[in-house]
């Protein structure tokens, strides 16, 4: 595996393999890599013919009371995770590689931008766009994986792709979750041991909504309302938000359908969990 620093390494590294051609699949992640990230990098090495890894603790996705101080960091373990999945390319630039000055040009998907997380973090979307817009640049990949379990994430960034006719094809895989169902998150490591079971809200909430439906209930408020109930009946669980929204626009439906997406962010302790099902 080459590990790189430079975005214009980066791009001649890419063109040299597509010139030889080969397809580039690009993995962007945040580091402190666990299953679900490697869930990922599989797919990227099944979708194309050279893997791409990039690590980047994105500073402008962090709202000024967020953690990109305390973001878990594990260069080395990292590294040595994705060697042994055969990753062809790390790319891992500097805070200052990436930002170099003043930086003034962002992009924004208005509307999706703003609802479910983006209202308890305005501006995470921006800068969430904003870097894989600028990892595009720096790779230009055939394709870039990311996971449902960001699904708003997944939605917005293909929406960006769509609009600005990026010519990268867009791969989302499922949630990988820890055995008793919790979703992976680099975040969990935040969890005390109370913490840790007390997360279990989330993943199970989603179950039981999974239950009602199968049993034929298609009422949103309904299950929103179960859910809710469940999660605060847990006393380390304070509820950011619950809902079922459309896919195409992120708004509430009165009545779950395929396609529907159930999503949940739930504070446990101080950490923020978020979780979702696709119906
Ligand atoms: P992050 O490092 O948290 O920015 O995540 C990098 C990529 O991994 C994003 O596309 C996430 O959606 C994806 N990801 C994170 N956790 C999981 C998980 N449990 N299952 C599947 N994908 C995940």
């Amino acid at each position: 595996m080459i590990i790189i620093r430079q975005i214009d390494e980066m791009r001649r590294a890419v063109r040299r393999e597509k010139g030889q051609g080969r397809t580039v699949g690009l993995v962007p992640t945040m580091g402190y890599l666990h299953e679900g990230h490697l869930s990922l990098v599989r797919l990227a090495r099944r979708e194309a013919d050279v893997a791409v890894v990039s690590l980047f603790v994105n500073p402008i996705q962090f709202g000024p009371k967020e953690d990109l101080k305390s973001y878990p960091r594990d260069f080395e373990r990292d590294a040595a995770r994705l060697r042994i999945e055969q990753v062809d390319y790390l790319f891992a630039p500097a805070d200052k590689e990436m930002y170099p000055g003043e930086h003034r040009t962002f992009v924004e998907v208005r509307g999706l931008q703003d609802r479910l997380c983006g209202r308890t973090r305005p501006g995470h979307f921006q800068g969430v766009c904003t870097v894989v817009m600028k990892l595009f640049q720096a790779i230009e990949p055939d394709c870039a994986v990311f996971g449902r379990k960001d699904a708003q994430q997944a939605l917005i960034l293909q929406r960006m792709v769509a609009d600005l006719n990026i010519p990268v094809r867009m791969i989302v895989a499922p949630i990988i979750r820890e055995p008793d169902g919790l979703a992976m998150s680099s975040r969990n490591t935040y969890l005390d041991p109370a913490e840790r079971k007390a997360a279990l809200v989330l993943s199970r909430s989603l179950a039981e909504a999974r239950a009602a439906v199968d049993a034929g209930n298609r009422d949103a408020a309904e299950i929103v309302a179960a859910m809710r109930a469940a999660i605060e009946s847990e006393p380390l669980a304070r509820v950011d938000y619950i809902e079922a929204v459309d896919p195409a626009d992120l708004a509430p439906v009165a009545e779950l359908r395929e396609g529907t997406i159930v999503a949940l962010a739930v504070f446990i302790g101080r950490t923020r969990l978020i979780d979702n099902m696709l119906i």
